[in-house]
């Protein structure tokens, strides 16, 4: 999706990247690099001094375009009921790991507070890799009132680095991820009607983004988390 939107921003600078399809070959990595050099080029004439304060933003974006692709995972299956997924953050520092397997720290966090365990069902790590926390079939502990019937999952991160502060901190892997997650497992469980998130339920930040108003929430068939009423 995002060398995609490349492709044509490449396109629109008059570049040709060839077709937008999505994949990045010889013909977009040249137009890319030319890109590049004419950035570069561009940033020398402003000067030193604009040159240090213009973020490297084509590097970067190239960097996550080509590499923002969601870490899979086999969907369990399971016969409770399941009609929505609600999205949660960990509310831990930007950047920050918890570990190799975010879902077993967040598991001995739990016990610690002595609850039974984990309360998500899977969580996403800041490399976008998806660790599976509490069985699918067992009920969730992460939104009262609203367990039964739902998935609960949640991402690393989700305040700032000053550990208080509610921020978006995804990270395009974690964003790849979180779409991709969130589409296979709509696509798995056609009872799903309802994609949203912990702060329409709680007085809280988590997960620090509106659901309804991100791409989660709007992914094919859904929109502003809602299934839409003509899915057979
Ligand atoms: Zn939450």
């Amino acid at each position: 999706m995002y060398v995609e939107k490349y492709q044509r921003q490449l396109h629109l600078q008059g570049y040709d990247p060839g077709k937008p399809d999505g994949d990045f070959g010889p013909k977009t990595c040249k137009a890319a690099m030319n890109a590049l050099v004419k950035a570069g080029r561009k940033d020398n004439q402003l000067g030193k001094k604009a040159l240090a304060n213009s973020p490297p933003p084509v590097k970067r974006r190239l960097k996550s375009a080509s590499t923002a692709k969601p870490r899979k995972i086999k969907i369990p299956v399971t016969s409770r009921s399941i009609s929505e997924i609600i999205w949660h953050c960990a509310a831990t520092p930007e950047g920050r790991s918890i570990g190799n397997n975010p879902a077993a720290t967040i598991d001995r966090w739990h016990k610690e507070r002595g609850w039974s365990g984990i309360g998500y069902h899977a969580v996403v790590d800041l490399d976008g890799r998806i660790y599976p926390g509490r069985d699918w079939s067992k009920t969730g502990a992460h939104a009262k009132g609203h367990n039964r019937g739902s998935l609960g999952f949640a991402y690393v991160g989700g305040v700032a680095k000053d550990g208080r502060t509610a921020k978006d901190t995804r990270t395009p892997d974690q964003r790849a991820s979180m779409l991709w997650l969130s589409e296979a497992v709509t696509a798995k469980y056609p009872n799903i009607h309802r994609l949203t998130g912990h702060s329409q339920y709680a007085n809280k930040a988590c997960p620090s983004f509106h659901v309804p108003d991100d791409e989660i929430g709007n992914i094919p068939g859904f929109k502003q988390g809602h299934r839409n009423k003509n899915h057979g």
